[in-house]
């Protein structure tokens, strides 16, 4: 092998590599920050995040690996537009989408990528987004695991909640996880961004976890963490007889303050 073959070989990717470094030092911080022992958001291979490198790659966690020791081997650089085109088929195999999921990767030695790429893929297409983070957190789950989970996406308890989470959340009614979860995320976080006129901080599927999203890794922990200690507020609340909810006039004056315009700004939300 000579020197050029070498040199494409360790640089796979069309991104320039400073660039690159920097996306992926900042994502393994999102992923050890998410995959915290003490937050109790996802233990062994649970949850994944991934950062957008341009128009056409990102970075996303591999298959199997565990969030707080990930290093840069557990990461895979993917087209995003190779996992797309899984989200406008209607009945492949499990076989012909790992046979994607593994064409999709810039470097042919790299792990495999989660099949939670797919829904990575599409959301770091909307406008402003750079970073997206999953998990199966605890007290959310206990909520989205219960009868009353579409309401813990809609109706809010508390003004933080609405500055680091936005006035909803999209929904997801459990779906099977890959392609048809990905084809759900797409539909739902539309229907959104239709009603809202901007991209949900806050995914929630149900009998399954959380998708935080944003233009920073502390937009991504922001909501991720405000999430959570929303659902454990909400499940104290729920023994009490609760929660009350803020009317839909507090949370549009919440959500339209200044003072909170400048918070979510300091916050790089
Ligand atoms: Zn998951």
């Amino acid at each position: 092998m000579d020197g050029m073959q070498r040199k494409k070989l360790q640089t796979p990717s069309a991104v320039p590599a400073s660039d690159r470094r920097e996306k992926l030092k900042l994502l393994l911080d999102l992923c050890h920050q998410l995959g915290n022992p003490a937050l109790r958001m996802a233990i062994l291979g649970e949850g994944n995040a991934s950062a957008r490198l341009s128009g056409e790659t990102f970075l996303v966690k591999a298959s199997g690996c565990s969030l707080p020791t990930l290093d840069k081997n557990g990461v895979v650089e993917c087209r995003a537009k190779t996992l797309l085109t899984l989200l406008e088929t209607t009945n492949l195999s499990d076989a012909e989408v790992d046979g994607t999921l593994l064409n999709s990767r810039v470097d042919a030695t790299a792990k495999k990528p989660s099949v939670e790429a797919l829904f990575h893929a599409w959301l770091l297409s909307l406008p402003g987004i750079e970073f997206v983070g999953h998990t199966h957190a605890q007290a959310v789950n206990s909520i989205l695991c219960s009868p009353r989970a579409q309401e813990f996406a809609v109706k809010k308890i508390f003004p933080d909640e609405i500055v680091c989470c936005d006035v909803e959340s999209v929904f997801i009614p459990y779906t099977d996880p890959g392609r048809k979860l990905a084809q759900a995320i797409r539909v739902e976080t539309e229907k959104f961004i239709r009603n809202i006129g901007r991209p949900p901080r806050v995914i929630l599927m149900e009998n399954h976890g959380i998708i935080t999203l944003g233009r920073s890794v502390e937009a991504v922990m922001s909501a991720m963490l405000m999430a959570e200690k929303t659902a454990t507020v909400w499940l104290g609340a729920a023994a009490l007889g609760g929660p009350k909810f803020m009317t839909p006039e507090h949370v549009a004056r919440i959500s339209g303050r200044p003072d909170e315009a400048l918070r979510r700004k300091m916050l790089k939300l």
